[in-house]
């Protein structure tokens, strides 16, 4: 297949390092700003930002519908932090009128790791990425509190207070993170969902 085309949400967040390392990674990347900016898509990255402002432009601009389907219908979705909650079927610690895509069917807490701790870096073994664990940075990052059997854990924090928390999973072809592997220069994360898009829309 020639260079996948791999949307970047770009309402609010970190859209501008994710398209870098997804470039990098030999994806062609565009933004989604409008519905139809969805059409001819491969694949979808969630970018980290603030999810409650995310989830409510995507609202305002009439995008969170046409989203849903592309999930739904199996567009392959990569969210980090802000946009692992946007993919949970549920969320814990959320004003109770936050909407979400959806697509996991996980349970997730936001700003899991405590008020008082902003940001917090640990090793994380991630399954499926070779060459050791990924320096995970968690920025208010949320954590998944359950995931239904159906969903595949990839991570989980080791040592520390949150030990054994799960911070990475994959359900079918939607990926979530709860740290930030675009603002780290650890291109794996990146690679790995490229390599699954690349699967995924079998060679056109
Ligand atoms: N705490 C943020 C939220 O709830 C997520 C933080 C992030 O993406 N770095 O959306």
């Amino acid at each position: 297949m020639s260079a996948p085309t791999i949307g970047v949400l770009a309402l609010q967040g970190d859209v501008r390092e994710h398209r870098a390392v997804l470039e990098a990674q030999g994806a062609r990347t565009s933004a989604v700003r409008r519905p139809e900016e969805l059409d001819g898509l491969d694949g979808l990255v969630l970018p980290g930002g603030e999810s409650t402002t995310i989830a409510k432009l995507a609202h305002r601009w009439g995008l969170l519908e046409p989203l849903r389907a592309a999930v739904r219908g199996g567009l392959p979705a990569y969210g980090s932090c802000a946009g692992m909650i946007l993919l949970a079927d549920r969320l814990l610690d959320a004003p109770a009128d936050q909407q979400t895509i959806g697509g996991l069917d996980v349970t997730v807490r936001r700003n899991a790791f405590g008020r008082q701790v902003d940001s917090f870096e640990s090793q994380v073994e991630v399954e499926g990425l070779a060459g050791g664990p990924v320096h995970a940075v968690f920025i208010r990052a949320p954590w998944v509190e359950e995931a239904a059997d159906t969903v595949q854990v990839l991570g989980r924090v080791s040592g520390g207070p949150a030990d054994g928390r799960i911070v990475a999973v994959r359900q079918g072809s939607v990926v979530a993170t709860s740290f930030h592997p675009e603002l780290t220069g650890d291109t794996r994360m990146h690679r790995f969902f490229v390599e699954l898009v690349r699967d995924r829309s079998g060679g056109h």
